[in-house]
């Protein structure tokens, strides 16, 4: 068993209140799809489903394995993979999860699969590239996708979706629209086609502050359930949900010219009390958080990260701190203080959430 000092709490009640503020954005009738890729932006993407399983309608992971984990751990909502291989598809079928099939080698694949199991009916979805060239069939594909629809019972799509390449970005706003107008006119072809009406989605988090109107039947919501909205305003309304804690492992007296850490990156000019915390750059704190960039929270005060960071610690000044060996310290529990780091560290917050490693010990309250 992992009891780490140094601990990820997930706030359930957060989570619950992000969720919430997106549906009452939204009609009501429009799906919620929870985005609990990279285990939950770097939490635990099965405690969140556990936690969320009877609040949304779909959950959606990148990659196959990390839908499995959600499976064996009992959740039963529908599973979206996101990024399926062919390698990976009779698991798939093993774990009820949903494929996203994005080109007509993994399409092929699934139907070939299908056919010989076979299966009848079995939900998939199709994703359209509608400019962030990513994954995705072009509307050219449209009529052969059709063809084979229609000569298949062993499969049925549960829905049609595209992905947004610029949503946050306001500049970006015709690109956007032209985006989900194509959208609109590949799925009209398969509405008017294919015999029944999958459902529709494009919107991400950024997606729903923006163009709310283009909600269609589902959103997939990721960054904004675990607190971050597209700009301060909607931040503001959301609620953190990721609190980074440790404790004090040791507290040492320097000298004036003794230096602490790796290259001896720190030297004291004056005698100063330095604090040591088991939290290091394996654990997902950047290195560029090193030499007083980054900063944690000790009994309310801010003490500056001070050298380099290590592979497991951090060395914190603690000279006008009144602490001891033991005590608390937060790395990070609001969203400020998550932006703060994502600057720092050059980066953007889905990459200071997501980097969060497995090392660190992930509980739910
Ligand atoms: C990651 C992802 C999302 C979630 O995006 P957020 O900006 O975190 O809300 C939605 N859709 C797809 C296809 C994704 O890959």
């Amino acid at each position: 068993m992992n009891n780490h000092v140094t601990v990820l709490e997930i706030d359930g009640k957060a989570l619950e209140h992000n969720l919430n503020y997106f549906k009452q954005k939204l009609n009501p009738k429009t799906k919620i799809l929870a985005v609990v890729k990279a285990f939950g932006y770097g939490s635990d993407g099965v405690k969140v489903a556990q936690f969320l399983e009877d609040k949304v309608a779909y959950f959606s992971v990148a990659y196959t394995h990390e839908g499995v984990a959600i499976r064996e751990a009992g959740v039963k909502t529908p599973i979206l993979v996101l990024h399926p291989q062919i390698q990976n598809l009779q698991q798939i079928v093993d774990f009820r999860l949903e494929p996203n099939l994005y080109n007509f080698k993994i399409f092929d694949a699934f139907l070939r699969l299908a056919d010989e199991t076979p299966l009848m009916n079995y939900p998939v979805h199709i994703k359209f590239n509608t400019g962030l060239n990513r994954v995705g069939f072009w509307h050219t594909d449209v009529p052969k996708i059709l063809t084979e629809l229609k000569q298949t019972t062993h499969i049925k799509v549960q829905s049609l979706f595209s992905h947004l390449a610029a949503s946050e970005d306001l500049e970006e706003k015709d690109f956007t629209v032209g985006q989900i107008n194509n959208f609109a006119y590949i799925v009209k072809q398969f509405y008017t086609h294919l015999g029944y009406e999958p459902m529709l989605h494009i919107l991400n988090t950024s997606g729903v502050v923006n163009f709310t109107k283009a909600q269609f039947d589902m959103v997939r919501i990721g960054l904004g359930l675990y607190g971050f909205g597209n700009d301060e305003k909607e931040t503001e309304a959301l609620k953190n949900t990721h609190n980074l804690k440790s404790i004090i492992s040791q507290i040492n007296i320097i000298q004036p010219g003794e230096t602490v850490g790796y290259n001896r990156a720190y030297t004291a000019k004056r005698p100063t009390r330095s604090a040591t915390i088991p939290i290091g750059h394996a654990d997902g704190l950047s290195r560029k958080l090193g030499n007083k960039k980054g900063y944690v929270v000790i009994n309310n005060q801010k003490a500056p990260i001070i050298g380099n960071v290590c592979m497991d610690m951090i060395m914190v000044n603690v000279t006008k701190i009144d602490c001891k060996e033991g005590d608390a310290v937060i790395i990070f529990n609001s969203q400020n203080m998550i932006n703060h780091i994502a600057n720092v560290s050059e980066t953007i917050v889905y990459e200071t959430l997501t980097a969060i490693s497995q090392r660190v010990k992930k509980i739910l309250i």
